[in-house]
């Protein structure tokens, strides 16, 4: 004989078509709502590490809607985690909020229009996924209260994820310790899922640094020891190494210290790499020549090296199957935005002007993509979630917010974010969100399947080892002097929905722009 609960069990499967129907219903009629966090979030504008005006929002809005918030979780000001409920299962949801440097755009113009010339700005669309979650959050919350479903709701922000500078941390808090299952969701121009290991890179982000000896470079040259030349011969050496490092590698690097004014010999210089390679092995042996020609370069200039510093890192992501073809059945049910005239107008000028595939707005779903072959990884960017999937069985949704064959990391992706497309495909993802958050807390065979693929497929033969050593902490201290620089400016656009009802609205920004017909950009908006 069925025991009550396997009894109870069946009840629920029962309701929970239905109760995915009123979610969808219900996230429908939020639509304002995440139009409004979307909006905001956007105006904000917030690099790495600096996102105070984002969290503060963000915190103030969940607590108003019962959340327990706790703030500066793993010694970063600006990460917090949301919970409500209680008991099993926990039910995570994750989003990133940080933003690009020099991407200010104004939205819905169709061509490089700044906001504020060389401020940051939402070129990868980070201004949408909260809204995402928290909408579809507060969808399930309401049945859960009416329902006495059982289940906890976490929410979190994926703090300087443009830094790859949080999550490793996060994991290594014990923030997923008595986590079931995380939903990521992530900005992208299809509603989609994937699952196996992503087709990018993990990565260990580096600043190498050299201390030299100063003297008057013109005066007593042969007295100082140039820091400098040491960050440009390390470059060099790298740069002659590269061509015989595997394919699937991806390494870049800026000089955030080449010194101070060329008649002083740079006493200090640094260089900061990412290292990017296809799992963790091939990433440590990365680190480990880079930190070789480095020595060799302080070899060279008889200057010193100073102890590295890891300013980030990732592992390459690895999506849960189970869950993954769960969400996938609700993707085909929430289906494509519809796109009015105006999104596809707005679409295929901004394609015009940058020169891309002249495609408009998604109108397919994207299908379920199968676990790529190893051959069929090719390298290319990294997201540190892929900690937090090795923790814990984790997807991430990708959401229809944005215009395909955009550049990524650029003002041109910042253009849609703060529009209609913005917000319909913020809207369809927090429809699959909660949609799977319920399959989640009503289908605990849901939960048992997941585990067993992460424990006898995902990680039968890989454990997780964090790129971060015991030593490194969060680099917290990362992009705040630009931040101070540009925020007392930046202030004067912040979204006020108590008087506009979007933000286009606010910035008398007629939708779509086009670029006009004597070739100036963004004359259609005057700020
Ligand atoms: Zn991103």
């Amino acid at each position: 004989m069925p025991s009550l609960n396997t009894l109870l069990l069946v009840l629920q499967a029962a309701t929970l078509p239905a109760f995915k129907q009123e979610v969808v219903r219900d996230v429908a009629s939020r639509a304002q709502f995440t139009q409004q966090m979307v909006d905001q979030i956007f105006s904000y504008a917030e690099l790495g590490f600096q996102e105070t005006e984002t969290s503060r929002y963000l915190v103030d809005l969940l607590r108003k809607n019962g959340f327990t918030v706790h703030e500066g979780i793993a010694g970063i000001p600006t990460a917090w985690v949301a919970t409500w409920g209680s008991g099993k299962p926990v039910i995570s949801l994750g989003s990133d909020i940080d933003d690009i440097p020099q991407a200010s755009q104004k939205p819905g113009v169709a061509c490089h229009a700044p906001l504020i010339e060389g401020a940051p700005g939402h070129g990868e669309g980070h201004n949408s996924g909260q809204a995402v979650n928290i909408t579809a959050a507060l969808a399930v919350k309401k049945i859960m209260e009416r329902e006495h479903l059982p289940g906890t709701l976490q929410i979190w922000p994926g703090v300087a994820e443009e830094l790859v500078g949080t999550k490793a941390y996060f994991v290594r808090e014990g923030l997923f310790r008595d986590v079931d299952i995380v939903l990521f969701s992530h900005v992208d121009d299809n509603l989609a899922t994937s699952w196996g290991d992503i087709a990018g890179n993990g990565l260990v982000s580096v600043l190498f640094s050299f201390q030299g000896r100063s003297a008057h470079a013109a005066g007593a040259p042969w007295r100082g020891r140039s820091a400098l030349d040491a960050v440009e011969l390390m470059d060099i050496g790298w740069n002659f190494r590269r061509e015989h490092l595997r394919l699937q590698q991806r390494s870049h690097y800026v000089i955030p210290n080449g010194g101070d004014q060329p008649n002083v010999v740079p006493p200090t210089a640094s260089v900061w790499y990412y290292l990017r390679e296809l799992d963790y092995p091939h990433i440590q042996e990365m680190f480990a020549l880079a930190d070789t020609i480095a020595h060799g370069a302080a070899m060279m200039t008889s200057t010193t090296l100073l102890p590295d510093r890891i300013l980030g890192s990732a592992w390459p992501g690895h999506f849960n199957r189970v869950i993954a073809e769960a969400m996938y059945e609700n993707i085909k049910q929430v289906g494509l935005p519809q796109w009015s005239e105006a999104d596809q107008r707005l679409a295929h000028a901004l394609q015009r002007d940058i020169g891309a595939p002249d495609s408009g707005l998604a109108t397919r779903l994207d299908t379920l993509r199968p676990a790529l072959k190893p051959n069929e990884r090719m390298g290319g960017g990294s997201d540190d979630i892929g900690d937090v999937s090795w923790n814990v069985p984790t997807v991430t949704l990708r959401f229809p917010s944005n215009i395909p064959g955009l550049p990524g990391h650029n003002w041109a992706n910042a253009i849609s974010m703060a529009t209609p497309i913005a917000h319909k495909g913020a809207t369809a993802g927090a429809k699959v969100m909660a949609m799977t958050v319920l399959d989640l807390l009503m289908r605990p065979e849901f939960i048992t399947r997941a585990w067993d693929y992460f424990r006898n497929v995902q990680t039968k033969d890989i454990t997780y080892q964090p790129l971060i050593r015991a030593q490194d902490r969060p680099a917290i201290e990362l992009n705040r002097d630009v931040m101070a620089k540009f925020r007392p400016q930046m202030r004067q656009f912040y979204y006020n929905p108590a008087k506009y009802r979007t933000y286009l609205e606010q910035l008398g920004i007629t939708y779509p722009t086009e670029r006009s017909a004597d070739g100036s950009c963004g004359s259609g908006a005057t700020p």
